[in-house]
Order: C-alpha cells, then sequence, then structure tokens
C-alpha cells in the first residue's frame, strides 16, 4: 500500500500532503506499507450514489493503520466478523477509493 513520507521529519501521510502537518516540510516520497490495521468504525451504505447503486449494501470502513494513519476504504469479501477493533489487512487501491478484507484469526490484537 502506498503512502508518502515526509523527507525532513519521516512522518507518514495518505492522502499526499502540500506541506508537512508537522513541521512545514514541503517534500514528500512515496513509501510502501504493509496496510494493516484495525477497524475503527464502519457503516453499511444501504443507499448509494448512483455509480455505486449496483453494489449495495456495502461497508465504509475507517480503518487505524499500524502506522498509526487512518484511512476510509471499503470492505471487501464477506462482512461476517465485521466490528470494531477487527484486524483488516490492504488488498488494493482502485477508482472507488481503498479496498481492506478482513484478516484471519481473532480480532483482540487491539493494543496501540
Ligand atoms: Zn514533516
Amino acid at each position: 500500500m502506498e503512502i508518502v513520507r515526509c523527507t525532513q521529519c519521516q512522518r507518514n501521510y495518505i492522502p499526499p500532503k502540500y506541506a508537512c502537518p508537522s513541521c512545514g516540510g514541503t517534500r514528500f516520497k512515496p513509501s510502501e506499507i504493509e496496510g494493516k490495521g484495525i477497524i475503527e468504525s464502519f457503516t453499511t451504505i444501504w443507499i448509494a450514489p448512483e455509480q455505486h447503486l449496483d453494489q449495495v449494501p456495502y461497508q465504509l470502513i475507517v480503518v487505524k493503520l499500524d502506522e498509526a494513519l487512518r484511512v476510509t476504504g471499503r470492505l471487501a469479501g464477506p462482512a461476517e466478523g465485521l466490528a470494531i477493533g477487527a484486524r483488516v489487512e490492504f488488498t488494493e487501491k482502485n477508482e472507488i477509493g481503498y479496498w481492506f478484507r478482513l484478516a484471519k484469526g481473532k480480532a483482540h490484537d487491539t493494543k496501540r
């Protein structure tokens, strides 16, 4: 999963910024992260914009990545086990946005 990192203070961001809110730096370099994290909140969408009507119901999720970044994405695959605190992993980014799937295993890892 691609993010950007401030070359001055090494903070990570999604999406790219023009200037780093932390140090004011304006130089960023792309950086790869694993894209694993936990679900911080989620909403099931039943009434969608026209271009997504064929996809309802679908889940919008807010993921807190292990790198302490927060990103809004979509849940890919079955929603069984979907819960706040559940582990997810990044699968792809497309024109809709970031996609995550529920990670296998128990959802007990809520440290941080
Ligand atoms: Zn910075």
